[in-house]
């Protein structure tokens, strides 16, 4: 499960930053087409975070929309899926302005 490798990652990453705490609460974005899993990261994250400073941590997931920019028509578009069309002109050529990230924001420490 690739979620598990994220999850792990995301604890490997709070390590550097966070000395001598436990690690209370993390917020995490997750982008509508970054192909993460949230059901999966709810299950993982526990099994990652076991004898680790982030042990017992609450996790809390926002969602990002996705959004484009149509490099034919110039218009703002939305995306659900990586497969999607322009809206307005259906041509497949765009740049993803958001929805493909996995960030942490914010970190509560005890
Ligand atoms: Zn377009």
């Amino acid at each position: 499960m690739h979620e598990l490798a994220i999850c792990s990652n995301i604890i490997k990453i709070l390590k550097t930053q966070v000395v001598n705490k436990k690690i209370k609460k993390i917020w995490l974005r997750i982008g509508e087409i970054s192909g993460v899993n949230c059901d999966a990261i709810q299950f993982s994250f526990p099994i990652a975070a076991r004898n680790t400073i982030a042990e017992n941590a609450e996790i809390e997931l926002i969602h990002v929309h996705a959004r484009g920019k149509c490099n034919t028509c110039h218009a703002e578009i939305k995306i659900t899926t990586l497969f999607d069309a322009c809206q307005y002109c259906n041509n497949y050529d765009y740049e993803i302005i958001q929805g493909n990230e996995l960030q942490i924001i914010k970190v509560e420490v005890e």
